[in-house]
């Protein structure tokens, strides 16, 4: 055994660790050389220690010392300028494109309804709303509120989840009556990896906007916003940004839609002069108008470490590692699980991949209630689904093998 009590990894995964040209990250990390396994980061990322010493700073410095005074020194600005962050380290945006703001769902619905609004404007014969069937269950929910909210009507992609959304099924679900469409980049349950820019083609060919969901792909996937033709996008900064548990999100807006743009939720912070306190609303020019209230400032401080740590790693060195600990997790599914009835959910081709793997079996629900009390940590979603989020900034290979191990003995016991 290992000091920390998991027993010792083989060669395969030590010399994989050894050769790994990131691993010296795992050290900028609360927790990443503990004991624990963590198969989780895609839902929740590990805190960098810098994050640590920045948020007692702020109490101290910024919110103790410069009280209200704050606002008007930095904080205003402080979601532009994250934003920009993203755009450069994570989405590929250039500069005043990209803004922080609500969460995910609260920011997915403003932007969802001012494209809607906008293509309806140009077109009323644009009513319909595109999503697939396999989509994160608040992105279905906010279309078909949305839908019933402004007489819109909901088209469906059926999906076969291990191959996620083609361009043959994008192609066939849009058309002269398609208002927006609707995708993940990466699908929270298969893991599937769209390819974001022929899809956005596709619908945009067809007269449609297109939102992406970039939760599940910010910060381990490579994203070209600008050069892949983006309309909008919304992403997570609390999964492979590190931002802390409710960090807020970002909304991304192509310049040649910010001014034709007008989201649903008019507050004073996304007003042309948020001081004036004028009778009546009129839109900020720029990414400004996508705020509605008070920026969650304290929120959306610990994204900044992470940040910084993906430019210095550099987004291909992520994603290369990301390829190697999914094919490690893989390989060693087919070895260990495979007997033991196993499935792989996820596609087995890297290129259609993105940083977590899914493995069925019946009885993983009970798998992962066992594994949680070892202080290993994946996710379980239904039907049947253990999924195994490996974060390449702070998932080594050796933790990796531990984890899968870890689930091998489990199912073993459940059988026997
Ligand atoms: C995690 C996730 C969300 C979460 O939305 P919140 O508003 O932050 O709860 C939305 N969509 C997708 C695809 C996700 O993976």
């Amino acid at each position: 055994m290992e000091p920390d009590g998991r027993s010792a990894p083989d060669a395969v995964a030590t010399g994989l660790d050894r050769t790994d040209p990131l691993r010296a990250y795992r050290d900028e990390f609360i927790g990443a050389d503990g004991a624990i396994v963590y198969f989780d980061g895609n839902s929740l990322g590990r805190p960098p220690r810098a994050s640590a010493t920045r948020l007692e700073q702020f109490v101290h410095e910024q919110w103790g010392g410069r009280l209200i005074r704050g606002w008007d020194e930095s904080w205003m600005q402080l979601p532009f300028e994250i934003g920009d962050a993203i755009g450069r380290a994570a989405i590929g945006a250039a500069a005043g494109q990209t803004v922080v703001g609500d969460s995910t769902t609260v920011l997915l619905y403003k932007l969802l309804r001012a494209a809607f609004d906008a293509a309806q404007a140009e077109d009323h014969a644009r009513v319909e709303l595109v999503v697939d069937r396999d989509n994160f269950p608040t992105d279905r929910y906010l279309v078909e509120g949305i839908a019933a909210e402004r007489g819109g009507r909901v088209r469906w992609i059926e999906v076969d989840t291990a191959a996620g959304v083609t361009a043959e099924a994008v192609r066939s679900a849009v058309g002269p009556e398609t208002a927006i469409v609707l995708l993940s980049h990466v699908a929270y349950r298969s893991g599937y990896l769209a390819d974001a820019a022929s899809l956005t083609r596709i619908a945009q060919d067809a007269g449609a906007l297109v939102v992406w969901d970039l939760c599940h792909s910010a910060g381990s996937v490579p994203i070209e916003a600008d050069a892949w033709g983006f309309d909008l996008a919304v992403g997570c900064t609390y999964k492979y940004l590190n931002g802390g548990p409710g960090s807020p999100a970002f909304a991304y807006v192509a310049t040649r839609h910010q001014a034709t743009l007008t989201q649903p939720i008019q507050g004073w912070m996304g007003a042309d002069d948020v001081f004036a306190m004028g009778p009546a609303y009129r839109p900020a020019e720029g990414m400004r108008r996508f705020l509605s209230g008070t920026p969650p400032i304290v929120g959306m401080l610990a994204l900044q470490d992470t940040l910084a740590l993906i430019e210095r790693a550099g987004i291909a060195s992520i994603r290369a590692k990301s390829i190697a600990l999914t094919e490690f997790a893989i390989d060693l599914t087919d070895e260990w699980l495979t007997p033991l009835g196993v499935t792989v959910a996820s596609p087995r081709d890297p290129r259609l991949r993105g940083g977590h793997v899914t493995l069925s079996h019946l009885q993983m629900r009970a798998v992962t209630a066992r594994l949680w009390a070892e202080d290993v940590i994946p996710d379980y979603r239904d039907p049947g689904g253990l999924r195994i989020g490996l974060a390449p900034l702070t998932t080594s290979f050796a933790e990796t093998e531990h984890g899968m191990r870890a689930v091998r003995d489990a199912l073993r016991d459940l059988a026997g």
